[in-house]
């Protein structure tokens, strides 16, 4: 990775220590972002999970949201899991009417769709472009519902994508930072590399 690029991660609420953790590992220069002025300083954002609704709140309050959305149209390579990626994704199902996404990948995302009894479940899952099964942990996770032309799936389970991508954005429904496995991160940074190198095409929101 060239020695400028910074990964930001949005440090509002929910699972952020554990992404910073693994990027850092992964050699990574990693910034907490809670403010306008820590996202200016990124070339790339992860969205963790944690509670879409309250990140949508918390993502207004600190005037972060526009700034992002703007930075995503732009190419800013960005990685949503679990809650980031309903935080990315074009249509909401069973979201609070209040609640915003950015619309940066043309996916539909139903809110804790995998049971209401057993909300959280781990499994492995083949990823393309990994040699070896990925353990991915399910924490109330979001379901893809719809996938648009322009998305590459990545993964699936159970019938359903969970790890996609379209141009510089990536989601997935599961928590890649909470196992040892750091593969799924490694793919992001490439991703990172690859746009800062001008072979990425600019995301488009809708
Ligand atoms: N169910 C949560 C939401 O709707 C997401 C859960 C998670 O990020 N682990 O925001």
């Amino acid at each position: 990775m060239p020695a400028r690029t910074r990964i930001g991660v949005l440090a509002l609420q929910g699972a952020f220590a554990a992404h910073i953790g693994v990027l850092k590992r992964l050699g990574a220069e990693v910034r907490e972002v809670r403010l306008p002025v820590d996202l200016a300083e990124c070339d790339a954002l992860v969205m963790p999970g944690g509670e879409s609704t309250t990140m949508s709140k918390l993502l207004e309050s600190s005037a972060l949201f526009d700034p992002i959305a703007k930075r995503i149209d732009d190419g800013m390579p960005v990685f949503g899991t679990c809650a980031g990626m309903i935080l990315l994704a074009r249509e909401v199902l069973d979201g609070r009417p209040d609640q915003r996404s950015f619309g940066a990948i043309d996916i539909a995302v139903q809110r804790n769709a995998y049971g209401r009894q057993v909300d959280s479940f781990e499994t492995d899952i083949a990823v393309g472009g990994l040699d070896d099964a990925f353990h991915a942990v399910f924490i109330r996770a979001p379901r893809i519902t719809r996938c648009g032309a322009g998305v590459t799936v990545l993964a699936e389970h159970d019938g359903a994508p969970v790890l996609v991508r379209s141009n510089a954005v990536m989601a997935a429904s599961f928590h890649p930072e909470l196992t040892a496995d750091d593969r799924v991160h490694q793919l992001f940074l490439s991703l990172v590399d690859e746009t800062h190198a001008g072979r990425v095409a600019v995301s488009t929101r809708g």
